[in-house]
C-alpha cells in the first residue's frame, strides 16, 4: 500500500503474517498465530501429542526431543532403545527452534554431544531421529516441497498441490558416518545451502538439474514400477493428520484474533510442507514453513560478484499455478455471482491467467487517488484493468482456464480422518471456557468452571485437587519459557490436564479411548447445561 489504502480490499496478500496491516473485513492469506504454530518446537509437540493418541497414525514424522528441556529424557530413551536393540547405530539431527534454510543445524552420532556442540549450548532446539536410508536419485538425497491450501479452518478445508518442487543434495549420499556429518551439501538439501556448491546446476528443464518437480521424479519411479498411486495417497494421508494436529492452537488463535461476531476478515494460507522419501517410498515430514518462498526466478553470477535474475522454468511451473488457483478458489467474485445465479458456473476474475504468469507481482494503480488494482500484463507489457473491477478486459473475452493445480482433500476424505480430530474437541472446551474474548489463556477461575459444568469433581477429586493440578501444569508450561504475554494455562497445558483427567477415570482404555470418552461425558454435560438456559449459557 505505497500510497495508504482508502478502501477495503477483497483480498489482502500479506508478506509475512496475520498482523502486518490490521483488517476488518475481505479475506487475508495469513492466518494468526501460524508462524508461531509451525515453529520447530511447537510442531514437534504438537506431532507428539498426537502419537500419544495414536501412535500408528502418526509414525510419519520422526522421533523429536526438546532441547535442552528434554535432554535427560533423549538421553535415556536412547539408552533404552539401543538396550532393547543393540544392532540400532542411530544418527541425530539438532535443529535451532526459528531457524530455517538449514541454518544452525548438526549431526550427532550420541547424545552427549548435544551439549557439546553449538556456540550457545541453552539455544532451544528439536533434536531428531535421522533419517539414514533416504530414496536416492541419480546417487543423491533430495526432499519435497509441496504446496498446501489451508483455505478454511472452520468447517477444513485442505487443498494440495498436484506438483510440487524436488530440491538436491549437491554430493553423492552416503549413510552418515563420524566422517561424512559434517558434509552439508550430502545430507542437507536446502536449497540455500547448496546453492553454493560447484555442483549445483541450474536447469532449464524440469526433470533434470538441482531443482526439479516432483512429477519428473513420480514419472520416473513409476517406469521403474513403483506405486505412485498409494505414494500420493501416503502423502495426502500426511498433509491431513499434519493440519489436524496443528488446527487445535490455530483456533485458539483464531478466537482471539478474530472474534466471533465481531467485523473482521477471513483467513486463507498457503502452506510449504517438507517431505522426505524413504528408501522404502514412505514419505516423512520434515517440516511445515508458513512462508514458503513463492521466487520464480533465481540468482545468476555473470562474472564474480555481478548476479543478475533470470527466470527459474522449474519454480515457474510449479509456483504460479498454486497462486493462481489459490486466487481462483478464494475469488471473492465468484461467490458473489453464484450468490446472484444460483446453477450457473461461476466464471472466474483471473482470465488468462497463464498470461500473467511471470509478471511482476500486481502493483497499485500508480495514481494516489485511483482505488483500483492493476496488473501489468506481460504478454502486451502494458497495465490492464483487473478483470472483475469496474472495466471490462478489451474484447471482453474470457480465454478458458488451465485445470486446477490444486485438489480438494478436506473435506473430501473427513470420513477417513475424523477419529483423529480429538484434541479439536478439546481445544472447543478450552475456547468455550476462555471466557473474556480475546485471550489465549484460561484462568484459575475458567479451569474450575470447566470442571464444576463437566462435573469432573467427586469425593476422590475435590476442587482443591482441581486447584492443584491447575497450577502444577500451568507452572511447568509457562516455565518452558514459549509466551509469556499472558498469565494463565495455554492451551498445551489444558491439553495435557485433560488427558490427565482422561487417564485417571478410564484407567483400562487405550489413550485416544480415554480421551474419546471424556470428551462425550464433558460434551453430554455441556449439552444438557446449553439446553436448560439457551439464553443466558456459554457460547
Ligand atoms: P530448515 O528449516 O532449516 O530448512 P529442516 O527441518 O527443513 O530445517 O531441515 C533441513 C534439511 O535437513 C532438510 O531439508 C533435510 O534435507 C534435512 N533433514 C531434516 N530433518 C531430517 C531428518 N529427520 N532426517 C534426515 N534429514 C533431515
Amino acid at each position: 500500500f505505497p500510497f495508504g489504502r482508502r478502501l477495503p480490499c477483497d483480498i489482502y496478500w500479506h508478506g509475512v503474517s496475520f498482523h502486518d496491516n490490521n483488517i476488518f473485513s475481505g479475506q487475508v492469506n495469513k492466518f494468526p498465530g501460524m508462524m508461531e504454530t509451525v515453529r520447530k518446537i511447537t510442531l514437534s509437540r504438537a506431532m507428539r501429542t498426537m502419537q500419544d493418541l495414536f501412535p500408528l497414525e502418526y509414525n510419519f514424522y520422526p522421533r523429536s526431543w526438546i532441547l535442552p528441556e528434554e535432554l535427560p529424557l533423549f538421553v535415556a530413551e536412547v539408552r533404552v532403545l539401543k538396550d532393547s536393540d543393540p544392532s540400532w547405530k542411530p544418527t541425530f539431527i539438532v535443529k535451532p527452534d526459528g531457524g530455517c534454510q538449514g541454518d544452525g543445524i548438526y549431526l550427532i552420532k550420541d547424545p552427549s554431544d548435544a551439549r557439546l556442540a553449538g556456540s550457545i549450548p541453552s539455544r532451544p532446539a528439536v533434536v531428531q531421529e535421522y533419517i539414514c536410508k533416504p530414496l536416492l536419485v541419480d546417487k543423491l538425497k533430495f526432499d519435497i516441497r509441496l504446496y498446501v491450501l489451508l483455505k478454511s479452518l472452520e468447517p477444513l478445508e485442505i487443498y494440495i498441490a498436484k506438483d510440487g518442487l524436488s530440491r538436491f543434495c549437491t554430493e553423492p549420499y552416503q549413510e552418515p558416518t563420524l566422517k561424512n556429518l559434517h558434509q552439508v551439501f550430502m545430507h542437507l538439501t536446502n536449497y540455500s545451502l547448496n546453492i553454493h556448491s560447484e555442483n549445483f546446476v541450474h536447469s532449464d528443464s524440469v526433470n533434470t538439474g538441482s531443482k526439479r518437480t516432483f512429477s519428473s521424479i513420480l514419472c520416473r519411479l513409476s517406469s521403474r514400477g513403483a506405486d505412485v498411486k498409494k505414494l500420493w495417497s501416503d502423502i495426502i494421508s500426511l498433509v491431513i493428520k499434519t493440519i489436524i494436529a496443528l488446527t487445535p492452537e490455530l483456533k485458539v488463535y483464531y478466537q482471539s484474533d478474530i472474534p466471533a461476531g465481531k467485523p473482521g476478515p477471513t483467513c486463507f494460507q498457503i502452506l510449504g510442507f517438507d517431505i522426505l522419501l524413504m528408501k522404502n517410498l514412505k514419505p516423512m515430514l520434515l517440516e511445515v514453513n508458513a512462508n514458503p518462498s513463492m521466487r520464480i526466478e533465481h540468482e545468476q553470477e555473470l562474472s564474480p560478484g555481478v548476479f543478475e535474475n533470470v527466470p527459474s522454468p522449474v519454480d515457474e511451473e510449479v509456483k504460479v499455478a498454486v497462486i493462481r488457483d489459490t486466487l481462483r478458489l478464494v475469488d471473492p467474485q465468484k461467490k458473489k455471482r453464484k450468490d446472484a445465479h444460483p446453477g450457473h458456473p461461476a466464471r472466474s476474475i483471473i482470465p488468462e491467467a497463464s498470461a500473467w504468469a511471470a509478471a511482476p507481482a500486481p502493483r497499485p494503480c500508480p495514481c494516489p487517488t485511483c482505488p483500483t488494482p492493476v496488473l501489468v500484463c506481460r504478454r502486451c507489457a502494458s497495465p490492464e484493468r483487473v478483470p472483475g473491477s469496474s472495466e471490462a478486459l478489451p474484447g471482453g473475452t474470457e480465454a478458458p482456464l488451465p485445470s486446477l493445480c490444486l485438489k480438494q482433500v478436506f473435506p473430501k476424505y473427513a470420513k477417513q480422518f475424523s477419529h483423529l480430530r480429538l484434541v479439536d474437541r478439546v481445544a472447543a472446551l478450552f475456547i468455550r471456557f476462555l471466557g473474556v474474548k480475546g485471550t489465549t489463556k484460561l484462568g484459575p477461575t475458567g479451569f474450575r468452571t470447566f470442571i464444576r459444568n463437566c462435573k469432573l469433581s467427586n469425593s476422590s477429586f475435590s476442587m482443591a485437587a482441581v486447584d492443584i493440578l491447575y497450577i502444577d501444569i500451568t507452572r511447568r508450561w509457562n516455565s518452558m519459557g514459549i509466551d509469556h504475554r499472558e498469565s494463565g494455562m495455554c492451551l498445551q497445558a489444558f491439553v495435557e490436564a485433560f488427558f490427565c483427567l482422561a487417564q485417571k477415570k478410564y484407567k483400562s482404555l487405550a489413550p485416544h479411548e480415554q480421551v474419546a470418552s471424556l470428551l462425550e461425558l464433558c460434551e453430554c454435560h455441556l449439552a444438557a447445561l446449553d439446553e436448560r438456559r439457551p439464553l443466558w449459557g456459554w457460547g
